[in-house]
């Protein structure tokens, strides 16, 4: 209805500028050089819009023909854009699904319609990782990594290929580009802590390693790297404070008090230490400054007097009496020790060398070592160092397993009894 109403209205409106025109009065005449034109007004006004309207038409006409070219180029483009964008997405989902040939043809055509962008690059160098093509992958990565806006991708990329290759020093230098490129990332400071690792870089590993990682291992490990005296105190102190039940801590901060002079406080971290938990390395490293017998004896007495009861106080003892000559000291402690149920090859080896300096190179003598040394051979394995968590053992303590890489699961203790001693030992009982 309101179609019709302006149908009509449209009509009357045409109608009445006709009639107007129709009635307009007088005459338009013109005159070019000799030719003289002359015409009612009504002729001229509809001369004026037939030309007008021709005129406005041929300028149209133009327009569409000079933009016709770049609205046919930015139409292709769209398309190529439409198809690019379902490429990308197909290449998504086929990394997703672990799809290797699917992700690298969709890659590659997301690539040829695209272009080389942030998007289609990372998509091609993670299709290339997924088929196993790491020198493909390594091109785009090297091509994202030059990009200003995309710089982290690459060399993200890059790193992550660095690391597998265990090409660490490479590695390194890719994370502090990294670093610079984007600045304190939770991701980029986790590989960097791993990289400080496997390159056993302590002070760096203990700087990057998170809330719960178990800084008195690596802060004992980073204080014995350290060059700088002032920081290796510092660390070593860190190391003791963290676990007083650790040796390493112990002995490294006691060092580092030595080279600073300070033997009556390193003499104390160790007792401390001693009383969290008695360990071997700990007793030597308290004595270590003593050079006579006796005074070592003396020294051992000191450091035990608090810890009788545990069985590293009377091996400390014994063998301390032992060098100074005190073999009647030395029988008592050992025999101490061998009263908590003590099996272990060095107690055997000690009450062998008691029986030696007791009764020398007698044929009471001789048996008495024969039967301690005999067994030793059966006893069980002295302590060592194993890891808590995969159980590997170790000659010594590492900051990190060497087998699982875990930090601080090195712990000291009883050797693991194999089936062929425990045998032995029935045996011989
Ligand atoms: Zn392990």
């Amino acid at each position: 209805m309101r179609r019709v109403i302006l149908v009509l209205v449209a009509a009357c409106v045409f109608i009445g500028v006709a009639w107007l025109i129709y009635r307009l009065p007088g005459s338009v005449s013109a005159t070019v050089g000799p030719y003289t034109f002359s015409a009612g007004s009504p002729v001229a006004v509809l001369t004026a819009i037939v030309v007008f309207a021709v005129l406005y038409i041929l300028l149209r006409i133009i327009v569409v023909l000079i933009s016709t070219p770049r609205r046919l180029r930015r139409r292709r483009a769209v398309r190529r854009r439409r198809v690019g964008d379902v490429a990308v997405t197909r290449a998504l989902v086929a990394l997703a699904a672990g799809d290797t040939g699917d992700a690298r043809r969709e890659a590659g055509r997301a690539r040829k319609l695209l272009g080389d962008t942030a998007q289609t690059l990372l998509l091609a160098a993670e299709a290339g990782r997924l088929a196993g093509r790491e020198d493909e992958a390594e091109v785009a990565f090297r091509k994202l990594s030059a990009r200003p806006d995309a710089a982290f991708l690459g060399l993200r990329g890059l790193l992550r290929q660095a690391m597998e290759r265990e090409n660490w020093a490479e590695a390194s230098a890719l994370a502090r580009q990294a670093e610079a490129a984007h600045p304190a990332t939770v991701w980029l400071r986790q590989e960097r802590a791993v990289l400080a690792i496997r390159t056993n870089n302590w002070v760096d590993a203990l700087h990057l390693a998170d809330a719960d990682a178990p800084k008195a291992a690596l802060a004992a490990a980073a204080a014995a790297q350290a060059t700088n005296p002032a920081q290796g105190i510092r660390l070593a102190r860190q190391a003791w404070k963290e676990d007083r039940t650790l040796p390493a801590a112990a002995l490294a901060y006691a060092a580092k008090l030595r080279a600073d002079g300070r033997e009556s406080r390193a003499q104390t971290i160790l007792r401390e230490s001693w009383q969290a938990k008695p360990h071997p390395d700990i007793a030597a490293s308290f004595m270590s400054s003593l050079r006579d017998a006796p005074s070592r004896y003396a020294a051992a007495q000191r450091l035990t007097k608090n810890t009788l009861r545990d069985v590293e106080s009377r091996l400390v003892l014994a063998r301390a009496a032992l060098e100074a000559g005190k073999v009647e000291d030395a029988r008592f402690h050992a025999a101490a020790a061998r009263a908590t149920g003590l099996n272990q090859r060095r107690l055997w080896l000690l009450l062998a060398d008691i029986a030696e300096a007791e009764s020398g190179d007698t044929e009471a003598g001789r048996l008495a070592q024969r039967d301690a040394l005999r067994h030793s051979t059966l006893a069980e394995q002295d302590p060592i160092w194993r890891c808590s968590a995969c159980g590997t053992s170790s000659t010594g303590w590492q900051p990190v397993c060497p087998a699982c890489g875990k930090i601080g699961t090195l712990r000291w203790g009883a050797a693991p009894v194999s089936v062929s001693t425990a045998l032995a030992s029935q045996t011989a009982a």
